[in-house]
């Protein structure tokens, strides 16, 4: 074993130690926190190698990672952007398209690492289209053909400011019965899911109810044995939290973003779903200032078992990349109890990752011969 792969075993190894023991990881270990969000691949489908991940970028500071690439592949048009090679969903009017093979992608080069490195990380399915009604089938072939491998399913999108129109074929919503399916098999073989749907559409009027949040509260109570991670708390680089907004004409105080998601956790309707605060655009909305910082950590201290961070960063090419997200919500962090702070950055991410592997392991002993 070579000498960089034996301090990750010591880290992950003194890791859980230390969380059996209650001992805050970060100052005894510098183990920061476990990562609810990561793209190992970007819109054209190029990436990190995932060896150099672990050993290297995840280190001695990241425990834990998940591990995803994007399913929506750029296509590079000529017709469209000619010798300019698009990467990236903004720089390009040519269609997105699903990109299946990202998980084979993924599983091979996962199967690839030693035990030690594999043990860190928790790859997920996410090639398949939301709006097809096979796309439950494809999950469970993944599964079939790569048993031991994957915990859960997901980041995929419904809504997401730019991207949801530029998908090719049918669009995605929350209201389609091939969603229910995937979360119905979510729930049958253990797989935690990771959801992106915005809460809004881009520059929503202040003060009215962000049109998406009934549409999503129906959609997580039809499926209430199912873990599911609303990422980024249903916010985006344009889908702002919503300001209190007294109008005029009705006199009507609309609840501010808080007291949305307060309402959803203290929701018994809604107690399988959880929040990842991955995302620096997620993270310029709760340090942008001293009252939103205040805010940010009275929700995490009081509801400290809901929420998860992650640095949804992609294709990370050093560990500064990885570590930048994770500080910029150190005004956060400093806020924070010392409870709420190892829960939200460690503690939630093993509960829920580690009992969705043990579940798709025994899903896949019943299912798959
Ligand atoms: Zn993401």
């Amino acid at each position: 074993m070579q000498a960089s792969n034996r301090r990750a075993v010591a880290a992950v190894a003194s890791c859980t130690l230390l969380l059996a023991l209650g001992v805050p990881v970060a100052r005894a270990e510098g183990c920061l926190f476990n990562d609810a969000h990561f793209h190992l691949t970007n819109y054209v489908q190029q990436g990190t190698d995932l060896g150099k991940y672990v050993d290297e970028i995840m280190g001695d500071a990241v425990c834990r990672s998940t591990l995803f690439g994007i399913p929506l592949q750029q296509t590079w048009s000529y017709e469209n952007s000619g010798e300019f090679a698009p990467t990236y969903y903004l720089q390009s009017d040519a269609p997105l398209y699903y990109y299946s093979f990202t998980d084979a992608y993924i599983a091979r080069v996962y199967q690839k690492l030693n035990p030690a490195q594999q043990k860190r990380l928790d790859p997920m399915i996410t090639g398949f289209n939301p709006a097809d009604m096979y796309a439950v089938d494809h999950i469970r072939r993944v599964l079939e053909l790569f048993p031991g491998v994957f915990t859960g399913i997901g980041e995929f999108t419904i809504h997401k400011e730019f991207v949801s129109s530029k998908v090719a074929g049918e669009i995605a919503n929350l209201t389609d019965p091939a969603l229910d399916r995937i979360l119905e098999f979510a729930g049958e073989a253990g797989l935690v899911v990771i959801l992106h749907s915005d809460i809004d559409m881009p520059f929503a009027t202040a003060g009215a109810e962000p049109v998406f949040l009934r549409q999503m509260k129906d959609l997580l109570r039809r499926h209430p044995k199912t873990t599911i991670i609303w990422a980024h708390i249903g916010l985006g680089r344009v889908v702002r939290p919503v300001q209190t907004q007294a109008t005029a004409d009705t006199a009507e105080r609309s609840p501010t973003y808080r007291e949305i998601v307060e309402a959803m956790v203290n929701d018994p309707t809604l107690a399988h779903v959880y929040f990842d605060i991955s995302w620096d655009e997620v993270a310029k909305y709760a340090v942008a200032s001293p009252e939103s910082v205040r805010n940010t950590a009275a929700m995490l201290n009081r509801y400290p078992d809901r929420f998860l961070f992650g640095t949804d960063n992609v294709a990370p090419s050093d560990q500064s990349a990885q570590l930048r997200v994770y500080h910029l919500w150190d005004p956060v962090w400093k806020e924070l109890t010392p409870e709420a702070s190892r829960k939200v950055r460690l503690e939630n991410y093993l509960r829920l990752f580690d009992a969705a592997r043990a579940r798709v392991r025994a899903w896949e002993s019943a299912n798959v011969r």
